[in-house]
């Protein structure tokens, strides 16, 4: 069984055996690999790497800096297939959506902010009563990246390519379910010459290594993506710390669809942004809003489309929708549809658990669900689903 270890000032480290949690590969219900339960200890241990490592990269000129990113990225790419399949097995997205989003923009983030520091002026303005304003930009010290599950290594190389572009140093802590393809990219810091200490990478839970992480008082600056109630938890925390912070939170996204759109595209288009990434997506257009002269037509060319979509292997071209990451976040998704329908709503295609033969049998798949008569202030439409559900409105 794969067992992660920490990644801290450059070595790997194990943590003793009954400290692990394990991790499941979500298409087949099963555990495939165990992640470290990291610790206040282990999060000081990489805070105070992250120290030591600050007082060269700080001041390690830009043209270095990129030159390790622009290899960090090239070692990367030549490692898509491996990566992609892992992020597929791991999260339960289709191998397809982790080859063409997941991975290579994993890819762009280090080309883009090596590229950025390469290219950026410092500038000075001289005002009218002849004094001179100049921005300077410095490195702040130590941050702490916290990330989520839905697209794992995109979202945490959108953290740790800036961080690391401006001359910080960092102490990543992805989440929990889906922490390989981190893990697998320390590899990659190695090969590309990143020096001990710049990223270290610890594993674990939120409300453990991750609150130590951000509570600590060597930290003065918090990246985090995730859900709208850690964020809130995150910022009682940081505020009265005065640590600077960045939320990138929830998201209940509406699509407006107008009788003179472009309709073929304006289906299609909804399709894709309601169902990718089995809805697991924070800018997913999980509601649609259609002209009311139009709703009709519009619904008669959606639902049929949506029936079509295929759920199943991740690992299979064909397949569409993949699996939920957890039991606990597919039981989630069935509760809402569940709530939809007491709260007046009308299902119009899937609505249930897709059950799948053999090896995926024990799998958290849910059927692609579209649903339609629910007020806009139902819970259903102001909650955050987070899966494979659409909700209609005619206006
Ligand atoms: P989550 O809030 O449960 O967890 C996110 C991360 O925070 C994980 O690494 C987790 O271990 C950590 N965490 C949990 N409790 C913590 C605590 N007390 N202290 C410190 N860290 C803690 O979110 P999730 O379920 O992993 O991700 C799904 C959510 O993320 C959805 O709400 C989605 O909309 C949101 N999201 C937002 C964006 C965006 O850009 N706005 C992008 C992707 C996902």
């Amino acid at each position: 069984m794969l067992k992660l270890s920490n990644f801290i000032g450059g070595e790997f480290a194990s943590l003793e055996e009954n400290l692990y949690i394990d991790n499941y590969d979500p298409s087949i219900g099963k555990v495939y690999a165990q992640i470290p339960d990291s610790s206040e200890h282990e999060i000081n241990l990489a805070v105070e790497a992250a120290q030591k490592a600050f007082h060269t990269w700080s001041k390690t000129p830009c043209s270095t800096r990129a030159q390790i990113m622009y290899r960090i990225a090239d070692i990367l790419e030549s490692k898509l297939d491996e990566f992609a399949m892992a992020e597929s097995k791991d999260q339960g997205k289709t191998l397809e959506f982790a080859k063409n989003v997941d991975i290579p923009r994993s890819i762009y983030n280090f080309r883009y902010f090596a590229g950025h520091i390469l290219h950026m002026e410092e500038k000075a303005t001289v005002m009218d009563n002849g004094y001179l304003n100049y921005v300077q930009r410095s490195p702040l010290g130590v941050a702490g990246l916290i990330s989520p599950w839905n697209l794992p290594l995109y979202l945490l190389t959108w953290k740790i390519a800036p961080c690391i572009a401006a001359g910080c140093t960092c102490v990543a802590k992805p989440s929990e379910f889906t922490s390989v393809t981190a893990y697998m990219l320390c590899d990659i810091f190695k090969q590309a010459g990143l020096p001990e200490g710049v990223v270290n990478m610890v594993f674990g839970k939120g409300p453990k290594a991750g609150q130590a992480l951000v509570s600590h008082p060597k930290v003065p600056l918090i990246s985090f993506t995730g859900g709208t109630v850690t964020g809130k938890k995150l910022n009682e925390t940081c505020a009265p710390l005065f640590k600077k912070v960045s939320l990138e939170l929830g998201g209940k996204n509406a699509n407006i669809i107008f009788e003179d759109c472009d309709f073929e595209k304006a289906v299609d288009t909804s399709i894709r942004a309601a169902f990718s990434n089995q809805g697991e997506i924070c800018l997913c257009g999980s509601r649609i809003f259609v002209q009311k002269s139009i709703y009709k037509k519009f619904l008669e060319s959606f639902v049929p489309k949506v029936r079509q979509l295929v759920v199943g292997d991740p690992r299979d071209p064909k397949t569409k929708v993949g699996a939920l990451i957890s039991k606990q976040h597919m039981e989630k998704v069935l509760g809402y549809i569940e709530l939809a329908k007491q709260e007046g709503g009308v299902i119009e295609c899937g609505g249930e658990r897709k059950q799948l033969d053999g090896e995926f049998s024990d799998g958290y798949f849910v059927e692609p669900t579209v649903i339609t008569n629910i007020k806009p202030s139902c819970r259903v439409a102001q909650e955050e689903i987070f899966g494979p559900v659409s909700l209609k409105f005619g206006l």
